[in-house]
């Protein structure tokens, strides 16, 4: 007889960042009950209805982490908003709308920290997703991102289904997108202090070095990640987030950054580019009800980390 609790997991989005964190920590942590698949954009386009119902039938997941997406940092959101909407809303209508078909018992999509609300109060948190326009600089990604839990919400009302989404902060480790006009800040400042060092020049870092942000580790995000697969029950999304007091300016990353290379040259900030959104301070408030316990990496051991990953693996990282 098939063992009902078996679990076949597929994560779509499975070869970037955050698919590559789950990975290892799965890895690291086999369980018997539980079968992994990795997608990449190679095994299937999810803009395309037809090649996302040939991947779930082949595949049969009862469970699915849905991460694939257009996803950039802020300059390369600004430079497309209408791509990163139009192709966002068409892989999450597929993805959802085949899940359902298919009767995968429980999807766990990714939101993020960028999609909310721009004039608010702080800390923001799960209850405040949809209070007043996002940032100008990414509303295609963060209005497609929204409609995730709009969809979560009426399918589980209408057909009780268990979709749900977690909210990320700004993540960073291994396998991240290094390419300096359309990755993240973490990831563009260590490529670029790594050729500072080679060429000897200073390190220009964009914007004033004011805005905040709160940064997760790739690793700890797949822990939890794998808890909220688990354990988590709610429609609501739930933020994965360090707390509010580890919320820190683009200049302290900068200068983490430095210290994770030892880099002696001088800094510069161009403050032509833009700041993006000043902060978006989430709270961890209800990930603490649930995981008191929880323990993040500190930052600057995981930036040291993902330095050094990226000094061992230049000629293959995504740059
Ligand atoms: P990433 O490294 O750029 O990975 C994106 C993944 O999506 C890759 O596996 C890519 O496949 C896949 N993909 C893209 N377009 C696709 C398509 N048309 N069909 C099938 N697969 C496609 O991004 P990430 O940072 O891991 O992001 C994963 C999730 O986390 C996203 O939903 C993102 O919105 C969310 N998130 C990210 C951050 C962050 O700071 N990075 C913060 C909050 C939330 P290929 O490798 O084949 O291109
Ligand atoms: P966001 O968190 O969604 O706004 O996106 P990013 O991860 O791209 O972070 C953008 C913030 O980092 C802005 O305040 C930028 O001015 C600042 N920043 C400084 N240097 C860089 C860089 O080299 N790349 C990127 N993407 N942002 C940078």
């Amino acid at each position: 007889m098939a063992n009902t609790s078996q679990k076949r997991i597929l994560v779509t989005g499975g070869s970037g960042l955050v698919g590559q964190g789950i990975r290892t920590v799965a890895e690291k942590d086999p369980r018997a009950d539980e079968e992994f698949i990795f997608l990449s954009s190679k095994d299937a386009d999810l803009t395309d209805r037809n090649a996302t119902k040939v991947a779930f039938e082949k595949y049969k997941p009862t469970h699915v982490i849905h991460l694939a997406a257009k996803v950039g940092g802020l300059y390369g959101n600004m430079r497309a908003n209408l791509q990163f909407f139009r192709i966002n809303m068409a892989i999450n209508e597929n993805v959802l709308s085949v899940s359902k078909e298919l009767g995968v018992k429980k999807v766990v999509s990714c939101l993020s920290t960028c999609i909310f609300p721009d004039k608010t109060t702080y800390p923001i948190d799960e209850k405040m997703i949809h209070n007043g326009p996002p940032h100008t600089s990414n509303y295609g990604y963060s209005y497609a991102k929204r409609m995730i839990d709009v969809m979560n919400t009426g399918y589980n009302q209408q057909y009780g289904t268990n979709f749900t989404a977690v909210v990320p902060t700004n993540v960073f480790g291994p396998f991240d997108n290094f390419n300096l006009e359309e990755g993240h800040v973490l990831p563009g400042l260590i490529h670029k202090v790594y050729k500072c060092k080679e060429n000897n020049t200073p390190l220009t870092v964009w914007g004033t070095g004011r805005a905040r942000r709160q940064f997760i580790y790739s690793l700890d995000l797949g822990r939890l990640f794998l808890w909220v697969l688990r354990e988590y029950e709610e429609t609501e999304p739930i933020i994965l987030s360090v707390g509010e007091e580890e919320e820190i300016s683009i200049k302290e990353a900068a200068e983490l950054v430095v210290k994770g290379f030892d880099f002696k040259g001088e800094l510069i900030y161009d403050t032509t580019r833009s700041d993006g959104q000043y902060k978006k301070t989430a709270s961890n408030e209800k990930l603490r009800k649930y995981l008191p316990e929880f323990k993040f990496t500190p930052i600057d051991q995981a930036i040291r980390e993902t330095c050094q990953w990226f000094s061992s693996n230049y000629e293959t990282a995504r740059v």
